[in-house]
């Protein structure tokens, strides 16, 4: 069980469906191949880019057999996705800075919480001593939920009152973690994107505050998004990359959905690593993302 049988399912059946009855891969086939790509929210600036690929391939082949345009289009996925992540992450070792402070951002409910508190419980698994920042200080139910997670993975939670500063609580707990000496320190931030001016003056806040404790602090700004609300996603991804210097992501609900060929969009758009993806609610249900593996899924 992969997480992705959803994803994998729709993209598959939909293929078999423009290959059905056809012999070589022509415009007509094409043009059939777009409209799968589009509607499993590759997107559609990605998805052009992919076809004109393969269209330069059919070209140079002269003619190209339907059975040949799966290996044809999983060639091609790989390889856009490969421009983009090229440093696949293949462990849960941050030794390179200590602590190592991961900044996460992202709207409400897209699963941001739960994804710090997965996230810590493999950094733990790993050998890492991790401490979490409550941030998110404007709902209540944010900071009870982090406290939760804290407890179900046992780290260690910095928190203060609701509606006190988040800077400040960023602050707190980068002292605590060189105290400490923790791994690694994960500051959960308020995902208000009404105001993005706003939203950019306080990411910028708690960044400065964090580098007085640890100088080049964040070393992680990681985005959360919900691949299962497709093209909200690419839209939210480019509103925060505008408000602050993003360099990881994370999709998560891909075990939910059938629009984990946003994965692929995202990626292209953005030339920011897909770092992480979640597939179920459960404490194990995070994998660091491997492009080879997701495409291997997609097209077994
Ligand atoms: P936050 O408001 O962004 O902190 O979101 P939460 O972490 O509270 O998550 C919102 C809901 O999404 C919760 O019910 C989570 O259990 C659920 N959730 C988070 N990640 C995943 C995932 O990868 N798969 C599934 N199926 N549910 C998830």
């Amino acid at each position: 069980d992969t997480g992705l049988e959803k994803t994998k399912d729709n993209f598959f059946s939909k293929i078999t469906k423009v290959i059905a009855g056809r012999s070589t891969v022509d415009d007509d086939v094409l043009d059939d191949l777009e409209e799968v790509l589009v509607t499993s929210d590759v997107g559609v600036s990605t998805t052009l880019k992919i076809i004109e690929r393969i269209q330069a391939r059919v070209a140079r082949d002269k003619y190209v057999n339907t059975a040949d345009l799966n290996t044809l289009l999983k060639d091609e996925i790989q390889q856009l996705l490969a421009e983009n992540n090229s440093n696949d992450f293949q462990n849960f070792e941050y030794g390179n800075h200590k602590p190592y402070v991961i900044m996460v951002v992202g709207v409400n409910g897209v699963g941001k919480t739960t994804t710090i508190g997965k996230l810590a419980h493999k950094l733990k698994q790993a050998g890492n001593q991790v401490v979490l920042g409550a941030a998110d200080t404007f709902r209540a139910a944010a900071v009870d939920q982090l406290k939760l997670w804290g407890q179900r993975v046992d780290v260690k939670v910095v928190a203060q009152a609701m509606g006190s500063d988040p800077a400040s609580v960023a602050f707190d707990t980068l002292r605590s973690a060189v105290s400490n000496g923790d791994d690694v320190a994960i500051i959960d931030t308020a995902g208000r994107l009404h105001n993005k001016v706003g939203l950019m003056n306080e990411l910028t806040k708690i960044k400065n505050v964090m580098q007085k404790v640890v100088p080049g602090a964040p070393h992680e700004i990681l985005l959360v998004l919900d691949a299962s609300t497709g093209q909200n996603a690419i839209e939210q991804c480019k509103q925060f990359t505008e408000a602050t210097a993003v360099n990881a992501l994370a999709l998560t609900k891909l075990d939910g959905t059938a629009k984990g060929g946003v994965v692929i969009g995202i990626s292209d758009q953005f030339k920011i690593p897909v770092k992480y993806i979640g597939v179920g609610e459960g404490v194990d249900h995070l994998q660091l993302f491997d492009r080879k593996a997701f495409v291997d899924t997609l097209f077994k």
